[in-house]
């Protein structure tokens, strides 16, 4: 790419240089010093002035020797030397024409028909007098005005315009920062003593802190890994669901590495200038260098990162952003593999990335941080309870355990809802109570206050969760129920039933997923025994239930007349993703599909409700109990219910 010419700052200074000596040399004869008009007039009286310039507007004198004069006045003005002759100037004093003049000036225009007319002012004619009898050489000039007028109507706007032009081709093109545009907007993360992140403010990600602070090490003691002649990594993703701690873990990373640290998200290379993200890019990556051993950081890489010929990029058009991505490329190719420069990126969407980044030589190590296990949940929530005032009561497992799915993100959230609530209730410290309270409250929403559910709703509510309870409680493969509540919430409308997994689970049997939907349909189960009709509360079940009765058939290859089948597609043109289409499939595998779906939602029906029927009177007790206390935990379940048979 050929690169227009730099101005340099020298270049704008010689420029402005030369006009200022353009300038004084046209408009300034001498070096005078300004004086008052009586002054020059008595200096002129006195003999003292040798010769006067007489301009249109100021006169400029100069004075005699000072052997012949003497001391021109009293010392204010210092002796002349040759260098600085006594150049005097001053303002000549007007003599403006009377108002007859100017009446008879006025007429005269009128006679000759001409709108415009001209009252000539006239130097004071005693000046001339005076000047005449002292025998002072007098002359006048008229100063042509057309160098001037020239240089201030052309040269000075053309000459602000031109500079102003190179400036804006200067920043467009290298990117500095007056404009903005183009430079990287990087900045070296100095980690500030006070809000320092250390690895250990990072729970429940030990596998993600170890691999980053191999990396770490790497840039420490390069010789040590390069001594055998191992290539240092190049770059290094932490991907992983959003709120998980990739940033928290990054900023952790700038705390503890002794490197610099660029960081920035991917979304600032982009902009709606065209070629500033590839700009920034080179810039980002030669400041690099400059400061190597470092770390670059880009979070939400896949602003840029997005797999190129995607189909939302533009159809034969110039896509910025996958421009940027060439130029990343680029520069990690470019990279020497001595220069110690490690590349990070985030990403909660690896999928949409394109495969290339992940390439050997590129992001050549993932980093899976994933949502914490029940070991880390409880790590984390330590972290966060570190600033809290605890009470004795407060146990961490079990808050862990009732936390399944929860981020580190969340579990923040939850500490300091925690902590809000017991503010509210003028707690002395945060007590247990106040992380049960907030857990529903982050799952759920708020609570909704007042009378708006009728005395009859509110029974059916407490039949169908109780109807949740029961199954769930007597099914051998399904979660035991945590807790249950009929406190209408934002979110989770009339009541809900919380299970949780005894322990994190990855892979789930058959029998386990049927289980879970049988509980799903245990609650319109209870209504239609105990009411004889169904309502609406049980909609959001439904839909969970179908939707696993179809994965099972579509994805897991649980079905009994399509076993093994898998209508999933799995893209070949993201790296790491699965892509998430169903192939296209007959009319007959539909039906057979749909059949079955029917199949297993009648028969765990049927069980549903033949457990309930079973323990009919255990649902009278539970949904009195509920509807008289709103929740019931765990504790109070066993009560009811017995230990859980399975
Ligand atoms: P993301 O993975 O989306 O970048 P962040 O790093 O921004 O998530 O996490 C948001 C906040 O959640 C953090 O500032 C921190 O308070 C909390 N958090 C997330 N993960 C963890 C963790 N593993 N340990 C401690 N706190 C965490
Ligand atoms: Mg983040
Ligand atoms: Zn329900």
């Amino acid at each position: 790419m050929q690169r227009p010419v730099r101005f340099s700052f020298g270049y704008y200074l010689a420029m402005f240089a030369a006009i200022f000596l353009l300038q004084s040399m046209l408009f300034s004869g001498y070096k005078t010093k300004e004086i008052a008009y009586s002054q020059f007039r008595s200096w002129i009286a006195e003999g003292r002035v040798e010769d006067a310039v007489i301009t249109e507007g100021k006169i400029v004198g100069e004075l005699k020797e000072p052997e012949e004069a003497g001391k021109p006045d009293g010392g204010t003005v210092s002796p002349p030397s040759k260098q600085t002759p006594w150049h005097l100037s001053t303002l000549w004093n007007w003599i403006t024409r009377t108002e007859a003049e100017i009446e008879a000036a006025r007429a005269r225009a009128r006679a000759e028909e001409e709108r415009h007319f001209t009252v000539v002012a006239l130097p004071d004619p005693e000046l001339i007098n005076l000047l005449q009898r002292q025998g002072v050489e007098y002359r006048g000039k008229v100063e042509s005005k057309w160098l001037s007028n020239f240089f201030l109507n052309w040269i000075v706007p053309f000459g602000i315009l031109f500079l102003l032009w190179g400036f804006l081709m200067r920043k467009m093109q290298q990117g500095p920062n007056a404009l903005k545009v183009g430079q990287s907007k990087a900045k070296v993360f100095e980690a500030d003593p006070e809000n320092r992140v250390h690895f250990s403010d990072v729970a429940g990600v030990d596998e993600a802190i170890e691999e980053v602070s191999e990396v770490v090490s790497f840039l420490k003691e390069p010789d040590r890994y390069t001594r055998l002649g191992a290539k240092l990594p190049k770059g290094l993703l932490l991907i992983g669901p959003p709120g998980t701690g990739k940033t928290l873990l990054a900023r952790a990373i700038a705390g503890e590495a002794e490197v610099p640290f660029f960081s920035l998200s991917g979304s600032d290379f982009l902009e709606m200038f065209v070629g500033v993200g590839a700009a920034r890019v080179r810039d980002l990556f030669a400041a690099a260098k400059e400061k190597a051993p470092c770390i670059i950081f880009i979070d939400e890489l896949d602003a840029i990162g997005k797999s190129r010929g995607h189909p939302a990029a533009p159809v034969g058009g110039y896509d910025e952003r996958e421009n940027t991505l060439n130029q990343l490329l680029v520069e990690l190719d470019g990279f020497d593999e001595r220069v110690a420069v490690v590349l990070m990126g985030a990403t909660n969407r690896p999928e949409v990335l394109d495969p290339a980044l992940m390439r050997p030589g590129r992001f050549d190590r993932q980093v899976l941080v994933d949502r914490p296990h029940r070991e880390g949940r409880r790590a984390i929530l330590e972290v966060h309870a570190r600033s809290l005032v605890l009470g004795a009561d407060v146990d961490f497992a079990d808050i862990a355990a009732q936390t399944p799915g929860f981020v580190g993100a969340d579990l923040a959230n939850l500490c300091n809802e925690a902590a809000l609530l017991a503010s509210r209730d003028d707690h002395a410290s945060v007590e247990m109570r106040d992380f049960q309270n907030a857990i529903e409250r982050v799952i759920g929403g708020l609570e909704k206050k007042g009378n708006f559910i009728t005395a009859e709703e509110r029974r059916i509510v407490a039949y169908h969760e109780s109807g949740h309870t029961l199954v769930g409680h007597f099914t051998a493969g399904a979660d035991p129920v945590q807790k249950v509540s009929i406190v209408p919430r934002g979110r989770a409308a009339l009541g809900y039933t919380m299970q949780a997994p005894l322990e994190d689970r990855y892979l789930r049997s058959r029998d386990e997923l049927l289980g879970h939907i049988r509980v799903l349909l245990g609650g319109r189960a209870a209504e239609e025994i105990v009411f004889g009709e169904v309502s609406t509360g049980a909609s959001d079940d439904l839909v969970k239930a179908s939707t696993i009765a179809r994965d099972m058939l579509t994805i897991y290859g649980m079905s009994e007349r399509l076993p093994n089948l898998s209508l999933m597609h799995q893209s070949e043109t993201s790296f790491l993703g699965k892509g998430s289409e169903l192939v296209p499939h007959s009319a007959e595998v539909e039906q057979a599909i749909s059949a079955e779906q029917l199949e297993i939602l009648a028969a765990q029906y049927a069980a549903a409700k033949e457990t309930i029927g079973k323990h009919r009177d255990e649902l009278e007790t539970l949904a009195t109990r509920l509807l008289a206390r709103e929740k019931l935990e765990s504790g109070d379940l066993l009560e009811i219910l017995g230990a859980r048979s399975a």
